[in-house]
This record gives C-alpha cells, sequence and structure tokens, in this order.
C-alpha cells in the first residue's frame, strides 16, 4: 500500500492541494517555524524530492493494516469473487458488492513511521463510537474544553534532527490531512548525544553512559543540567561524567545556599551592629548590597526570559547559575551577615524559579522548606505552579525608593557602578592578603584614598571588614607615611594596609626563602644547559623549552 503524495487529496487555503504541497507551504508560509534555522533547507530538500510512501511492512510488530479483502467464492468458477478491498478497523459484516461474509485481513503491517505520525492528535481522541466516520470522530473531539481543542497544535515540538524527515515529516503530513491543520508550531531540534571524544555510542565502542546510572549517582538535577548547559539547538553535544560530577557541585552549591538562608533566622540578625550614621529606623531600609541585588534579579529575569522566548535554553541557564553562585551566594549572601535584615529569601525564590524547569526537584524541596519557614509568604501548594517571576519594566530608576533617607533614590546605573566599586575593593584587599600571606586570622588596618568613592566606601566600611577582616579609613588622599603600609593602586582608590615590625619580618624571611629556591632552581637548569650531551642529542624543542624555563626564574629572581 502506498500514500499518494502528489494527488490533489485535500482543500488547502481554498485550494485542492496535494500533501506535497501543503507539506511544504506550512513550513515556508510560517504555519511552522523550526529551530534552527538552517534545517528548513534540509526539509525543504526532502520534501521537494518526497515520492509515494510505500506503507507496507512485512514485519509482526506493527499495526496491521486495516484492509480486507472479500474471500467469497464465485461457485461456478471455482475463483475468489474479484470485489474491491474493505477499509475497516474491525472485521465486516458483509461484502457489499457480492453480499458474501468470508474476509481476510491484509497480513503486512504499517511502517513504523505512518504510526508514529498519527501522534500528534490521536492521543487527543476518545474512543471512537460505533458509527464514527473519521470526519464525525473528529468534529465531536473538536468541541470547546476538549483535550484536541486545548492542545491542538501543540506549541512546540522538541526532537533530534536525524528525524526531522522520517518523524516530522510525516507529521506534518499526516495531521494536515486528517485534520486540516497544523500539528505544532515550533519543531524545536536538539543534537545527538556523544561521548568525551565526540563519538556515537554504541554497543561495539562500549562508550555508552546510562542516564540512570548517572541519576541513582549524581541526582537527576544535575543530569539535567549537564544535558541543557552547554548545547546549543541543532549541535551535537558531549556527555560525560565529569561534566555531570561537575553540575552535582552545583546542585550542591544551591542546596548549601538554602540551608544557610534558611538556618539564618531574622532574629539572629537584630543582633547585628547597626551600620554607623545611621538612625535606629533606617535599619531596615535598603543598603546598597539589597538595592544591587535587587537590580541583579531584575536584569536577570529580562535576561531570562528574553532566553527562554528565543529558545536559547543554554545562555538562559549559564546566567542563573552565575547570578546564583557568584552574585547571590559570593556577595550578598555574604554582605547581609552585616545586616540587620535580609532580602535572602525573597531573591532566593525568585531565583529558584528562574532555575525551576533545569533542576525541578532541588528547588522544589527549597521552595516547600522556605514556605514553612515562612520566610517567604508563599501560598501556592507547589513551585511548579507558582507565578513566573515579575518583570519590573522601568529600570532607569530606583527598585525600591528609600523613605527619608536622601531626597530621590539613586539610579540603577549608580547602584551598579557603586557596588562594583565595592566589590573591586574587597577583591584588591583579598588580593593582597593572598600576595602578602598576610593570614585571615590576623586583623589588619587600612587606610583607602579615594576622592569619586569617599562617603561610599565609609558608609560601607562594616561590609568592608566582614568580608576582609581589614578596618578601613577612607581618607581623600594618600596616608602620611609614618608605618610601614603595603600598597595596592587603582583607577579609582589606592589601598595602604598597615603591616608592623613582625609582619615586615615574616614578609622578609618568606621573601629570603623564595629566593634560595628561585637561585637552586635556576643553578639546576644552567647545569642541565651546559651539559652538551643534552642540548645537542634532546629535541630542539625541549632545549628551547628548559631555556625558557631560565630565562622566567631570571627575571622573577630580579624582581625579588
Ligand atoms: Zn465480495
Amino acid at each position: 500500500w502506498f500514500v499518494d503524495v502528489d494527488k490533489s487529496a485535500r482543500q488547502w487555503k481554498g485550494k485542492k492541494q496535494s500533501l506535497k504541497q501543503i507539506s511544504l507551504d506550512v513550513v515556508k508560509s510560517g504555519d511552522i517555524d523550526i529551530i534552527p534555522d538552517r534545517f528548513k533547507k534540509n526539509y525543504f530538500h526532502w520534501m521537494e524530492n518526497l515520492h509515494d510512501w510505500c506503507i507496507s511492512r512485512q514485519i509482526w510488530f506493527g499495526h496491521r493494516i486495516p484492509v480486507w479483502y472479500c474471500k467469497t467464492i464465485d461457485k461456478k468458477q471455482l475463483t475468489f469473487n474479484q470485489c474491491d478491498p474493505i477499509i475497516s478497523i474491525e472485521k465486516p459484516k458483509q461484502c457489499p458488492q457480492c453480499s458474501g461474509k468470508s474476509f481476510e485481513q491484509e497480513s503486512d503491517t504499517l511502517d513504523t513511521w505512518f504510526s508514529s505520525a498519527l501522534w500528534t492528535f490521536s492521543t487527543l481522541l476518545d474512543k471512537p463510537k460505533k458509527n464514527d466516520t473519521l470526519d464525525s470522530w473528529i468534529k465531536r473531539n473538536k468541541k470547546k474544553g476538549t483535550d484536541l481543542d486545548l492542545f491542538h497544535p501543540t506549541s512546540v515540538l522538541e526532537t533530534a534532527y536525524e528525524i526531522l524527515f522520517f518523524w516530522v515529516a510525516r507529521m506534518i503530513l499526516m495531521t494536515t490531512y486528517v485534520m486540516g491543520e497544523v500539528p505544532f508550531k515550533t519543531v524545536y531540534l536538539h543534537g545527538l548525544v556523544r561521548d568525551k571524544l565526540g563519538r556515537k555510542m554504541s554497543k561495539s565502542l562500549d562508550n555508552g553512559i546510562d542516564p540512570l546510572d548517572m541519576i541513582e549517582k549524581y541526582g537527576t538535577d544535575a543530569v539535567r543540567l549537564s544535558l541543557v548547559i552547554g548545547t546549543t539547538p541543532g549541535n551535537d553535544m558531549r556527555m560525560y561524567e565529569e561534566k555531570i560530577a561537575g553540575y552535582r557541585n552545583f546542585v550542591n552549591k544551591i542546596w548549601n545556599i538554602a540551608r544557610f538562608i534558611l538556618m539564618t533566622d531574622s532574629s539572629d540578625r537584630r543582633s547585628a551592629t547597626p551600620i554607623k550614621g545611621r538612625r535606629p529606623s533606617d535599619s531596615d531600609a535598603p543598603t546598597l548590597a539589597d538595592q544591587w541585588i535587587q537590580s541583579r534579579l531584575q536584569t536577570l529575569i529580562q535576561e531570562v526570559n528574553e532566553h527562554y522566548n528565543k529558545y536559547e535554553f543554554s545562555l538562559a541557564g549559564e546566567k542563573i547559575y552565575d547570578f546564583l553562585w557568584h552574585e547571590l551566594a559570593d556577595w550578598y549572601v555574604e554582605i547581609s551577615k552585616t545586616q540587620s535584615h535580609t532580602l535572602a529569601p525573597e531573591i532566593l525564590l525568585d531565583a529558584i524559579k528562574l532555575l525551576h524547569p533545569f533542576t525541578p526537584f532541588i528547588t522544589e524541596e527549597i521552595y516547600q522548606q522556605l514556605k514553612s519557614s515562612k520566610l517567604i509568604d508563599a501560598k501556592d501548594e507547589f513551585l511548579a505552579s507558582s507565578k513566573w517571576p515579575e518583570e519590573k519594566r522601568s529600570t532607569k530608576r530606583s527598585p525600591t525608593p528609600i523613605k527619608g533617607r536622601r531626597p530621590s533614590p539613586p539610579s540603577v546605573e549608580k547602584i551598579k557602578s557603586d557596588f562594583k566599586a565595592l566589590q573591586s575593593l574587597i577583591t584588591t584587599i583579598r588580593d593582597m592578603r593572598a600576595k602578602y600571606n598576610l593570614p585571615y586570622s590576623e586583623k589588619l588596618d587600612a587606610a583607602i584614598a579615594t576622592k569619586k568613592h569617599k562617603d561610599m566606601f565609609q558608609e560601607q566600611e562594616l561590609v568592608v571588614e566582614a568580608l576582609t577582616k581589614v578596618r578601613i579609613q577612607v581618607l581623600p588622599t594618600k596616608p602620611v607615611e609614618k608605618e610601614n603600609f603595603i600598597k595596592a593602586h587603582s583607577a579609582e582608590f589606592d589601598v595602604y594596609i598597615k603591616i608592623n615590625a613582625k609582619q615586615i619580618e615574616k614578609q622578609g624571611q618568606q621573601i629570603e626563602k623564595e629566593k634560595q629556591n628561585l637561585e637552586q632552581y635556576i643553578a639546576s637548569l644552567e647545569k642541565k644547559l651546559s651539559n652538551k650531551n643534552f642540548t645537542q642529542n634532546a629535541p630542539k624543542e625541549i632545549v628551547a623549552q628548559e631555556q625558557k624555563k631560565l630565562e622566567d626564574a631570571q627575571s622573577k629572581l630580579k624582581k625579588i
């Protein structure tokens, strides 16, 4: 049995057209969009060269073709009557041509892709009634509020690019013919999952990864993340255990952030030292960090929405990942330990909503815990069915006006640049601690010389101290050098950390030790390079490499 693809078979957009014409039209006209775009070319190539479709298969597993042949014998001729085949799911009662009652069903089964092509609408229909024709069956199912009415055409079909022709094209062909409408509006094609070296996973190579094993070991959320982040539509992706393990670390990180926020009850914060120069009634007014995290969250919501709208799932995931880890956890949560209040629970709630499609399990669990902790005002039974975070349109203004603090709230741009300077100051001090081997157990003092950020740094003294264990004094110019300082210079400020005689001595010892190590290293390299046996016999690149090492070490020694 064949499907004739060139016969004018159906009324479509006011004209009787063939299956081939209709299938081409729906993509050309944009009724169906294919992502990524380049696969439209493949689709057109296949469909323009479409031949009649043989749907008969000589295999056991499949839908048996619902065609019946009349097996009534003409007693004079002693042959079967030559009646037309009858199409019917059930065995016909009587042959309309010869009134015979003997039939035999076609023994072939339908091509797998013919059966799969029925999927888009057949899953939404009820059971056919006894006297239903195809038309009456569909008409009954199109009534308002039925599954078919609500979900057909479906919005997005997601599949691998390798079955664009086998499955996607056949669904389009079948559904437009049977239903008179497209099966879906958008086709999103993903790539194939390959191994670490980019090879196809196969039994003979034994390079497959069983998702169930990985889920057992790293959790479902980590496996999902590793399949979504770092992939682009239509391109193959590499999957390997270390990658999944990496995302397990991120899932753990989210869990730890949530645990920390949940365990830090607001009553613990009452004892936090109020920030200098603020009236007591101001203690709950938003701080720079509050304003910054709110504006960052707003930007994140906008960006994630844009990425989701463009099916850029990986980019959306990466941005949520960076926000949670490198902004909320690394900065805001740390800073809010110094505040008498925190927005962390609310910010976390919106962030886990954005992340929910990627890691549904851990985010739902965190939501339930946040809800029962009463840290947030949440009424939805599940995170999955809660409202998507709201995108506040005006980003030019301050996220929350501050009452009685400043005549007009600072702009988002000002908040961003202030916070960036604060981050830069804290990072600079931390780098100095690392560079000069100053352990955090030793509390230090520093002078910060800045004109631009004088007031802001002064306001943030306690934040800087909490995050660096360095007490700062903000000055408009550099300090009078009566004491010993280590210095760091930047375009907007200079940092002078005071160190005492003992620390200087320790520094000296460390430098001396480093110097000795370098000298020994240089001596060994020089010895190697003066050995003719080595320089003449070893490959040129190796000799050059050793020479380079020597030069690097010598210049390092000079600096010391
Ligand atoms: Zn017959």
